[in-house]
């Protein structure tokens, strides 16, 4: 089987919140067959125009017109003949990810097989985890209502974000803490805003709540303050949706800069540099879940990602993003098929989950000229915290 061609497909869903970005990439065989992939900046894809046009401008060459037996040589093809140009970070690597997921997608469909499959499936099944709400959007009770149909679907632990008005963020914490059930696990995501004086601060008052782990305090380019934070935290510290592949991952491990590993296939340079990823984290100690926060296409790909690392324990679910995942066919993702707070492995050949192309066109790529930093305005200072 050869590639004949490899295409970013742009989707702009109009959430009321604030509409999401995604960069899907569709690549066709010559003999016709589809694969899809999808690329992620940590949420949605917010300059998808970007990654799409490193798709097609630079991994699309290097792919259309070769033979496709196993993804890992083309997967390499792509990182090497690009590395020293593009880089090995950041854009350059989420544009990768999609491609390499959307060969694997390809390759199991030729093969007959699931991807989990075709890497060694270890279960059917994969914990997710309620990646909720920034906790300023609403009181205690609203939360505990917004959570409520995950709780019933029997998930046991629940992610909230803190902001710059941590203090009252961490009294709504604690009534929302009162109000889940006693063998629920509650994370708190920090979305890089933090000095390592307030985080210790925070993390002091986290663990108070019996906090699972605090998620990307301070920014994650300051290695050496999270290193700090690290040794001095209470709670465990987690980081991983902005590491890029095994090098980053194994510098963070042998550095001690994070607890709690999130690596995720649409960002850290698919799905083999992902489980690599998740692998690592297990040989140095690191608990391991999966990070998601886009489509359906990648939540599928880390799900396959998942059934096959015995170490992985969840699998990140943004419930509130759910709606947008309804430009995805194949296996259905949404919270009504969450039994026993799991979800199941797509088992048709490839990810069992593609793009449905009308959907997708119904919704087409635009950029909101009053979005400023990736979110509309005001929300600027949500990201500054005390800094
Ligand atoms: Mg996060």
């Amino acid at each position: 089987m050869r590639v004949r061609s490899v295409e970013p497909v742009l989707v702009t869903y109009p959430f009321a919140r604030e509409p999401l970005s995604y960069c899907y990439v569709r690549v066709e065989a010559d003999d016709g067959l589809v694969g899809w992939g999808e690329a992620c900046d940590s949420f949605g894809c917010t300059y998808a125009g970007i990654v799409g046009k490193v798709v097609e401008d630079a991994f699309a060459p290097l792919v259309a017109g070769q033979e496709l037996t196993a993804v890992e040589p083309l997967a390499e093809r792509m990182r090497l003949f690009t590395r020293r140009r593009l880089g090995d970070q950041w854009v350059a690597v989420h544009a990768r990810s999609a491609v390499e997921i959307a060969l694997w997608d390809l390759l199991g469909k030729a093969s007959g097989r699931s991807v989990a499959d075709l890497l060694g499936r270890v279960r059917d099944r994969v914990a997710v985890y309620a990646s909720h709400t920034f906790l300023e959007e609403g009181d205690a009770t609203w939360h505990l209502e917004q959570l409520a149909p995950m709780l019933e679907r029997g998930v046991r632990m629940v992610k909230v974000r803190i902001g710059p008005a941590w203090r009252r963020d961490l009294a709504v914490m604690a009534t929302i803490r009162a109000g889940l059930p006693d063998d629920a696990e509650l994370m708190v995501d920090g979305s890089e805003i933090f000095t390592v004086p307030t985080a210790l601060e925070v993390a002091a008052a986290l663990a108070d709540l019996g906090v699972r782990w605090f998620e990307e305090p301070v920014p994650q380019g300051e290695r050496a303050a999270i290193e700090e934070l690290v040794r001095r935290s209470p709670v465990p510290i987690a980081y991983g949706e902005h590491l890029f592949g095994v090098q980053d991952t194994v510098e963070a491990l042998a550095r001690r800069q994070l607890d709690v590993l999130q690596p995720d296939a649409a960002v850290s340079g698919g799905i083999a540099e992902a489980r690599a990823m998740a692998r690592l984290g297990a040989a140095y100690g690191a608990r391991v879940v999966l990070h998601h926060a886009a489509g359906p296409v990648s939540l599928a790909a880390n799900l396959h990602v998942a059934a096959t690392v015995h170490h992985v324990g969840a699998v990140e679910y943004s419930h509130v993003l759910a709606a947008g995942w309804s430009v995805g066919t194949g296996a259905a993702l949404g919270p009504e098929t969450i039994v026993d707070g799991t979800l199941a492995v797509p088992s048709a050949p490839g990810l069992g989950v593609g793009l449905d192309e009308a959907a997708a066109a119904a919704h087409p790529y635009g950029i909101d000229p009053t979005r400023v930093a990736g979110s509309r305005g005001g929300l600027p200072d949500r990201f500054v915290g005390d800094r």
